[in-house]
C-alpha cells in the first residue's frame, strides 16, 4: 500500500480554528466491529469484503484531514491541472453525512483496523455539532471554503452555523441508528430522539400528510408565518393536481421549490431509526412524509432527479420493512419495477444501469447504489425471489465495476482529459487536495459513468461513494443469513461469517465451496437463473450429498462444523445485445458477469474481464468473521 502524506490540510495563519456548537460533550461508545480474524486462500473473484477494505484503507483514510477532526474532502475538480478534491459545503452535508454511515458498516465487512482514530473523532464530532434544539449544525467559523453562495435562498451573512434537514438530519439518523445498534449506548439513542422531536416540531401536518415548509435553518431561527402559508398553499396546489412533476427538466427538480424531492432523505432516516428504536414519533412522521410523497405521486411519476426518486422508494421500503406494511411495500415495488421495465426511461437491468432520461445519458453512481438497495430490501421482505437475481446482476456489474480498484482508474481518465481538454494549470489552494490524487481515489466510486465507460463527465462528488459503499453492505449482509437453525445463501459471492465461509469460483468456473463452522439444521443455497438446475452436483467432504429443491434454493439436511460442501454446475458464455433509448451494446455474459462490451468506452472502458476465462487463481485474504453485524 503506498504511503501517502497524511498532512493534507495546513491552516493559513490568519484563519481561526473551527468553532463548534459545543466542546464539552459526553463520552459515548464508538461503534467497533467484533469478530475473529484469520488468513486463508480464497478464489480471486468478486469479494465485497475486499471492496470495503479498499474503501476504508485506500480512499477514506487518505481523503480526511486530521487537523479538522478528519473532515473529508468532497467535490472533485478534474477539469483543471492538477486535478483535485476540495473541502467545501459538501464536506459536511454530503461526504461526512454519508461516510459516517458507511464507515462502521465497512468495518463490519472487512474488520479493517486502519485509521480507527477517525471513528473516535467522528463519534465525538457528531456530539460537538448538536445545537440546543437537538439538530446537527455545520460550523462556518474557520471554514471559509464552505461555499454558502451555493444556497442563494439562505441568508447566512454573519451566521456561525447552519444546517439542512434532509442530509444534515435525515442521513444522520441512519448513522445514529447504526451507532445505537452497535453500541447500545443511550447517548446515540437520545441524540437521534432529540432530532426526531425537533423535526416533529418543524413539520406541518394536514390532510393526513406531513411536510417541511423550510429545509435550511440557522440556530434559533423560526419559520416565518409567511413561509408556512406559502408551503400550505403549495401543498394545496400539488394536492389538487396530484402531481409533483412540474419541476423536472434541466434541473431534474433539484431546486428549493420542489418540496417533494427534499423530504425523501428525512423519511429514510426516520424509518431506519424507527427500526432500531421503535420510537413512535419517528414512525408517525415517516408515514406523514411517505403519505405526502404518495399523494403527489412522487415516486410513480419518475419525473425528478433519479437518485431522489430512488430515495423516495427506499424510504417506503425501509418503513414497510420496519412496520411490516405489505401494502406500502407493494406500492414501492411497482415504482422499482417501472424503472426496470425501461418503458419510459433508460434501463439496462442486466447490468444495473438506470437513468430517467429518454436519451443515452450518463448515470450518477448513486443510482446503482440505490437500485441495489431497493432490490435487496424487496428480496429481504419476501416480495419475490427474483430480486436476488437483480441484486446479483447489479453487484457483479455496475455497482462494483464503477469502484476504482487501482490508481490507473483515475490516472487513466486524468491523462486523457489532459490530452484532450488541455485544462488550465491552476494553483492548489489550501483547502484543495491534489497530492497523489489517483492513489487516494482507489476505493471510491465513479459519480458519472456510461454503461461502457467509467467516465461520463468531470462530475465527482462524495454522494455516490457514500451510497455505493452502503449498497455494498446491503449486498454483503444478504449473501448469507441464518434463521431458526437454517442457513440461507442468497447470493453466490465470497463471504466470511461466523456460521460458514463461502468461496465462489464464479464466473471462472461453476463452483461454490461452503465451509460450515457452526451446526445447521439445513443449508439452502439459491441457484441463479442461468444455472441448469438438473446439472447441479452437490458433495460434502468428497461424497455426494442428497438435496431437494425449494424454488430456486437447493436444500440439504443438517450439517456440522468442518463439513465442506462443494456445489458444481456448468457455466457458459452467451452473447446478448443490450438496448435502451439510443444505447446499444454487444455484450458477452458468463453467468451474470458481463465479460465484454462493444463499443468500448472512450475514457476508461469497463468490463475488461478476459481474466475470468482463465482457471481460477487463489489469493491470500485477511478474513474477518463479524459477530456484531447490524440488520440494516
Ligand atoms: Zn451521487
Amino acid at each position: 500500500m503506498p504511503d501517502l502524506n497524511k498532512i493534507i490540510f495546513r491552516r493559513p495563519n490568519d484563519l481561526p480554528a473551527v468553532k463548534f456548537m459545543r466542546s464539552d460533550v459526553p463520552r459515548a461508545a464508538v461503534p467497533a466491529a467484533r469478530g475473529k480474524y484469520y488468513e486463508s486462500l480464497a478464489p480471486d473473484t468478486l469479494n465485497v469484503e475486499e471492496r470495503a477494505r479498499l474503501f476504508v484503507e485506500r480512499y477514506l483514510c487518505n481523503i480526511v484531514a486530521p487537523e479538522l477532526m478528519y473532515e473529508p474532502f468532497n467535490r472533485g475538480c478534474f477539469d483543471v491541472d492538477p486535478p483535485r478534491l476540495s473541502l467545501d459545503s459538501g464536506s459536511y452535508l454530503c461526504a461526512w453525512a454519508k461516510y459516517r454511515e458507511s464507515l462502521p458498516l465497512m468495518r463490519l465487512m472487512c474488520g479493517s483496523d486502519a485509521g480507527l482514530e477517525i471513528d473516535s473523532a467522528w463519534a465525538r464530532h457528531i456530539l460537538m455539532c448538536i445545537g440546543d434544539d437537538g439538530l446537527f449544525y455545520v460550523p462556518l467559523v474557520g471554514r471559509p471554503y464552505e461555499s454558502i453562495k451555493a444556497y442563494p435562498w439562505l441568508s447566512l451573512e454573519n451566521a456561525e452555523f447552519y444546517t439542512n434537514l434532509f442530509i444534515g438530519q435525515g442521513r444522520l439518523l441512519g448513522a445514529l441508528s447504526i451507532y445505537y445498534a452497535m453500541t447500545g449506548d443511550e447517548t446515540w439513542n437520545r441524540t437521534a430522539r432529540a432530532i426526531v422531536d425537533r423535526l416533529n416540531q418543524l413539520a406541518i401536518r394536514m390532510d393526513g400528510v406531513a411536510f417541511f415548509p423550510q429545509f435550511y435553518y440557522t440556530p434559533g431561527v423560526r419559520v416565518s408565518e409567511m413561509q408556512i402559508r406559502k408551503s400550505i398553499s403549495e401543498w394545496e396546489r400539488l394536492k389538487a393536481k396530484g402531481r409533483s412533476s412540474e419541476f423536472a427538466g434541466a434541473t431534474q427538480g433539484e431546486i428549493e421549490e420542489n418540496t417533494a424531492l427534499w423530504q425523501t432523505w428525512i423519511a429514510v432516516g426516520l424509518a431506519q431509526y424507527y427500526k432500531v428504536s421503535h420510537y413512535e414519533p419517528a414512525r408517525e412522521l415517516a408515514y406523514g412524509i411517505v403519505n405526502y410523497l404518495r399523494r403527489v405521486r412522487y415516486v410513480e411519476d419518475w419525473s425528478s432527479h433519479t437518485h431522489c426518486v430512488t430515495l423516495g422508494i427506499h424510504a417506503m421500503l425501509e418503513l414497510a420493512q420496519a412496520t411490516g406494511d405489505v401494502e406500502l411495500a407493494e406500492y414501492a415495488r411497482k415504482s422499482y419495477e417501472f424503472a426496470k421495465s425501461g418503458e419510459r426511461m433508460v434501463a439496462l437491468p442486466r447490468i444495473g444501469y438506470f437513468v430517467n432520461f429518454t436519451t443515452p445519458e450518463g448515470a450518477e453512481g448513486c443510482t446503482i447504489g440505490d437500485m441495489t438497495a431497493l432490490a435487496v430490501k424487496l428480496a429481504q421482505m419476501g416480495m419475490g425471489d427474483q430480486y436476488w437475481e437483480d441484486v446479483d446482476r447489479y453487484a457483479r456489474n455496475c455497482l462494483t465495476e464503477i469502484q476504482r480498484t487501482t490508481p490507473e482508474h483515475a490516472a487513466g481518465v486524468f491523462e486523457k482529459l489532459r490530452e484532450r481538454e488541455k485544462p488550465p494549470e491552476t494553483p492548489v489552494a489550501y483547502y484543495e487536495l491534489a497530492d497523489q490524487l489517483a492513489e487516494r481515489m482507489v476505493g471510491s466510486f465513479s459519480s458519472h459513468y456510461y454503461p461502457n465507460d467509467l467516465f461520463a463527465s468531470t462530475y465527482f462528488d462524495s454522494c455516490c461513494s457514500g451510497n455505493c459503499s452502503r449498497a455494498l453492505y446491503y449486498v454483503w449482509e444478504s449473501i448469507v443469513r441464518r434463521d431458526n437453525g437454517r442457513l440461507k445463501v442468497n447470493l453466490l459471492l465470497n463471504r466470511t461469517s461466523p456460521w460458514a465461509d463461502i468461496d465462489s469460483h464464479v464466473p471462472h468456473a461453476g463452483r461454490v465451496d461452503i465451509k460450515i463452522k457452526k451446526p445447521v439444521g439445513s443449508l439452502q443455497v439459491r441457484m441463479n437463473d442461468w444455472i441448469e438446475k438438473d446439472k447441479v452436483k452437490c458433495a460434502v467432504n468428497g461424497r455426494p450429498l442428497p438435496y431437494t429443491w425449494q424454488g430456486a434454493y437447493l436444500t440439504t439436511g443438517p450439517l456440522k462444523p468442518r463439513d465442506e460442501i462443494v456445489l458444481s454446475f456448468p457455466i457458459r458464455e452467451r452473447s446478448e445485445t443490450l438496448e435502451s433509448f439510443g444505447f446499444r451494446f454487444d455484450t458477452v455474459f458468463r453467468g451474470n458477469d458481463c465479460m465484454s462490451m462493444e463499443p468500448k468506452g472512450e475514457f476508461y472502458a469497463l468490463y475488461q474481464r478476459d481474466h475470468y476465462r482463465q482457471p481460477v487463481r487463489f489469493v491470500k485474504v485477511k478474513r474477518f468473521a463479524s459477530e456484531n453485524a447490524v440488520d440494516y
